[in-house]
């Protein structure tokens, strides 16, 4: 019997066999080739792909910074098409059986030393343009893999990393419990397992190569323990403790449409987080005082393409007309990140955390944006909606998407198509600068909606993927509280409402601090509606 620990990220037991997916590891040593002319072919298509991106930013650039300053990309073209690299790459794999990536990375850092030893400083420079070009290539071939590569969908599934595009795919009627050697409590996987109701385990470290695949496991959701091969005991007891854990399920279950008063009365809107319509069943079947966070980039990740305005329009609206007039809050599309969304190819960055993503990308991709935008308007008609803007960091990007508002309804109204004009508009605080800034952000929003989980990361500057600094995430030490306070304080008092979504919403202990500084809104996942509503009716703020 072996006792491995990690990170408790999603509450639940499982009992079952372990399968590992071993599709990270094998990415990260140099790769073997089945067939080294049908990697030449890959080769060539990502090249492909790579070039028409090139050449619509190039086209881009051009219309906004002109001729000159574009002919960057101008020589990344160059580089991509250059025959010597190719020739370099091709041989490199026919010679050595090697996949394509393995070349490309292997090659390109002979490229770069080659220019990196020239005298001539602008030759030293080209250095740079080849790694761009090198993680451009990678990322088209990547995302070929990830295609190919299926995911298991039985039993006990253990993985290096996995990305929330994966674990949004996973069948819960299969699957009984995820482990995973990488992410934190606040990973959206984890986010997305506890909301999809499945016990999970992250950060197992170097204890994620003690797993055996086929083992007999326990896994304990709560404490964050995997027991491989567990005696007759230990698996007499875990039965015992799921038993037990159904049935306080169950007893939570006379929560169900209760109101979340606290017992010295005070009203709490208790809201729900989602990330598709469907999980609306389950929000309405425990009678959430509202949607208080819909993810609108799972909905892009679901789709697997980009959505039309119309597919937008009918998923907004469903949500919207299903809560009856109570409010739902819906954030534009937070991409980047863990959260990538491979059609959009989006362009890989050194730090994607602090890099081109959410508001940022949207800012710069404004067809892409206002078609969203649009959606969001024409939803507007059918009840109670709110637009949350993510990842804000300065008054001028408000005022930015303000403007991009004002006219995607000015082109609706001249193409004559119905819209509501009667909808709240508030931004995330989960940048620090946010919380920082939030009495000069408060004049152009109705609300403000704290997102934790980001807020704790930048504060701490604890990277929410990284097991290692996950003792460092914690959204009760004092810094994040003092923002957290700056940012309800600043939002009260300009007579905002203000919300707090992030995870910590649902940890017991924020739940009180937060009522205790004014939060009266609190949004969580569905799982946590009737625990959270039963703290509440717990507490007594006085
Ligand atoms: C947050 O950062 O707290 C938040 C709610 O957004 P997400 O978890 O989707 O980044
Ligand atoms: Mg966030």
């Amino acid at each position: 019997m072996k006792r491995i620990e990690g990170i408790a990220a999603s509450e639940g037991y499982a009992i079952g066999k372990l399968h590992i997916y071993w599709e990270k590891a094998a990415m990260t040593v140099p790769e073997k080739a089945a067939d080294p002319e049908w990697e030449i072919n890959r080769f060539l298509q990502a090249r492909e792909h790579a070039c028409t991106e090139v050449g619509t930013v190039y086209h881009r650039a051009v219309a906004r910074v002109g001729e000159h300053h574009s002919s960057i990309f101008k020589i990344h073209l160059a580089l991509l098409q250059d025959q010597d690299f190719f020739i370099e790459i091709r041989d490199y794999i026919r010679g050595r059986g090697v996949t394509a990536e393995t070349a490309v990375q292997e090659v390109g850092q002979r490229f770069f030393r080659m220019f990196e030893e020239l005298d001539d400083d602008y030759m030293k420079a080209r250095g740079a343009d080849v790694k761009d070009i090198v993680s451009r290539l990678l990322h088209f071939l990547s995302e070929d893999k990830e295609e190919k590569a299926p995911l298991i969908s039985e039993g006990i599934l253990a993985a290096e990393e996995l990305m929330p595009s994966q674990t949004i795919q996973i069948d819960t009627d299969r699957v009984q419990a995820l482990l995973t050697r990488t992410g934190s409590r606040t990973s959206h996987s984890a986010i997305l397992a506890r909301s999809m109701r499945i016990p999970a385990i992250t950060g197992l470290g170097r204890g994620f190569e003690q797993l055996e695949d086929g083992s007999e496991v326990i896994v304990d959701g709560f404490k964050g323990v995997v027991i491989q091969d567990p005696d007759e005991e230990t698996l007499e007891f875990y039965r015992h403790m799921s038993e037990e854990y159904q049935k306080q399920q169950k007893a939570l279950e006379s929560y169900k449409g209760m109101k979340a008063v606290t017992m010295d009365g005070a009203v709490v809107q208790l809201c729900a987080n989602i990330s598709h319509p469907n999980d609306m069943d389950e929000v309405l079947d425990a009678g959430a005082d509202g949607v208080g966070l819909f993810r609108t980039e799972f909905l892009f990740m679901y789709w697997g393409r980009l959505p039309t305005e119309k597919e937008q329009f009918d998923a907004y609206r469903r949500v919207v007309e299903q809560m009856q007039g109570k409010r739902v809050v819906i954030r534009t599309l937070d991409i980047g990140a863990d959260k990538q969304i491979p059609y959009l190819k989006m362009e890989r960055e050194e730090n994607p955390v602090m890099g081109r993503r959410s508001i940022r990308f949207c800012l710069e991709n404004q067809g892409l944006f206002t078609t969203q935008l649009r959606a969001l308007l024409r939803a507007a008609q059918y009840g109670k909606l709110a637009i949350l803007i993510p990842m804000v960091a300065s008054v001028e990007e408000v005022i930015m998407v303000r403007e991009l508002l004002k006219e995607a309804a000015s082109q609706l109204e001249k193409e004559g198509v119905p819209f509501g004009r009667d909808y709240e508009f508030g931004v995330m605080i989960e940048t620090p600068s946010a919380a920082v800034i939030s009495d000069l952000l408060a004049p152009h929003v109705d609300f403000f909606s704290i997102g934790t989980n980001d807020l704790t990361q930048f504060t701490m500057a604890a990277d929410r993927e990284n097991p290692h600094v996950a003792a460092l995430s914690d959204a009760q030490h004092p810094a994040v509280r003092r923002l957290i306070k700056t940012a309800v304080q600043n939002g009260l008092q300009n007579g905002l409402r203000v919300s707090v979504c992030g995870e910590a919403a649902a940890d017991p202990v924020m739940t009180r601090y937060l009522l205790s500084i004014g939060v009266r809104e609190l949004s969580v996942a569905p799982a946590s509606l009737m625990e959270i509503r039963h703290i509440i009716q717990s507490i007594r703020i006085q």
